[in-house]
């Protein structure tokens, strides 16, 4: 059934890689996204490992590379704004500066993959699923906006706070690690003269955070956020209410984190989460799949959020060429491939906390402790280049 509809839920990495791949093997695609066009904002997110080579083989990696940040370097400094450390090896962000690594902002990589995917994939912007009914031949979605549609398949790429997967597999917090850290994100104006530059500040009491430099240096992205054991209970679609949360958790915060909360209040951009994951035992329920942050979110810690979807969507619609578009063969192979590399992209997460402070130690001279911070971890590069695509 290579003629198959498939319905993709979500325009952002995962969603509009995928909608490029099932479009070349002949699928017949529908996307829908619950904002009311492209997403602005995001931070900046990186193609790494094989999904460079994912990009390569959907003809995008050299306008992802145009695309790139182009960091030259970062800073951190006090709560007074002196330097207390500079590297123009690596970034906070984005790593080491000398690997083929892109760091590309979140907006602009969705974009392009949109562009690649085409002017056949039909895309229903302001909408989403309201609920989702398979049988044997096919899945009935009834949309938020009030129309019924069947589908053959339906692809759950809608994010950490997925409603496929709600409506499909169940409770959000059937599946959720929360790690114990929230982060909003937004855009100001570069008001710090930065030059393709990020500078970061940690407050005593918790996290801070830092910004970069975007767009020929016009803009600044910044993150800020802090730490929180026990996890929040706030409305995900209350934009105003979570900058309250933000601005009050870091209203005694130092450095120009005063004139970056007050930037926030106009920001059109603004994107408030925890670092959390998703772990499920099972990334599809018959005709229904998951991809990327929504089947294994592995947060923005393990910096490989936006390469285990572009990998994610790549093996998705191979597998599904593969199998002639039998979703029970597919979505098995799609698991039993992708799962090692997923696993191992999500323990990053956890222990990218201590390679950090290892680094950190190192930095300061205190070889003993980085050397027992970094004792056991797994190597970066080894983890994010453990999987090899397989041509399809
Ligand atoms: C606005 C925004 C900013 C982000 N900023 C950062 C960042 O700074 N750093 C970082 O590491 N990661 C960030 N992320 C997450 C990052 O993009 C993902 O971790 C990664 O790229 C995997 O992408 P994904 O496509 O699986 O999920 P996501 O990028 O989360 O995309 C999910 C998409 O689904 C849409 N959606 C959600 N619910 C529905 C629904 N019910 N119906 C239809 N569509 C729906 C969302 O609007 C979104 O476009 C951000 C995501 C978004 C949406």
């Amino acid at each position: 059934m290579t003629d198959a509809k498939v319905l993709i839920c979500g325009a952002s990495i995962g969603g509009p890689a995928l909608a490029y791949w099932l479009v070349r093997h002949g699928f017949d695609v529908t996307v829908v996204e619950r904002a009311p066009g492209p997403r602005p904002g995001g931070q900046a997110v990186d193609v790494r490992g094989p999904a460079l080579d994912v990009a390569e083989r959907m003809g995008v990696l050299a306008e992802i590379r145009a695309a790139s940040t182009g960091m030259r370097g970062m800073s951190m400094v006090d709560a007074d704004g002196a330097e207390i450390f500079r590297s123009e090896e690596h970034t906070l962000s984005g790593g080491d500066l000398a690997s083929p690594d892109v760091e590309v902002l979140r907006d602009d990589l969705a974009a392009i993959l949109m562009r690649a995917a085409g002017g056949e994939v039909e895309y229903l912007f302001d909408d989403s699923p309201a609920a989702v009914e398979q049988d044997e031949q096919g899945v009935d979605v009834v949309f938020a906006g009030g129309a019924r549609r069947r589908f053959d398949l339906v692809v759950g790429a809608d994010g950490l706070h997925s409603t496929t997967r709600r409506l499909v597999f169940g409770p959000e917090s059937d599946f959720i690690t929360h790690l114990g850290t929230y982060l909003g994100v937004w855009s100001a104006p570069n008001f710090l003269g930065l030059d393709h530059w990020q500078v970061f500040h940690q407050t005593p009491d918790g996290w801070g955070g830092g910004v970069l430099t975007a767009r020929d240096n016009t803009e600044l992205r910044v993150y800020l956020g802090f730490e929180s054991a026990t996890p929040l209970e706030y409305d995900h679609r209350d934009v105003a209410g979570q900058k309250r949360i933000l601005a009050e958790r870091l209203r005694n915060a130092g450095w120009v984190i005063p004139r970056l909360l007050e930037h926030m209040w106009d920001a059109p951009d603004f994107h408030f989460d925890s670092m959390a994951q998703i772990h499920m035992d099972s990334w599809s329920h018959g005709r229904v799949a998951l991809l990327g942050d929504a089947g294994y979110c592995g947060s923005p810690l393990s910096g490989q959020g936006t390469s285990m979807a572009m990998v994610g969507a790549y093996v998705l619609a191979g597998e599904l060429k593969a199998a002639g578009g039998d979703h029970r063969a597919a979505f098995a192979a799609y698991e039993s491939e992708l799962r090692g590399y997923v696993t191992a992209n999500q323990e990053l997460a956890l222990t990218n906390k201590r390679r950090v402070e290892a680094q950190q130690a190192a930095e300061a001279g205190d070889t003993e402790a980085a050397a027992a911070l970094a004792e056991g971890l797994a190597d970066f590069t080894d983890v994010i280049g453990s999987f090899k695509p397989k041509d399809y």
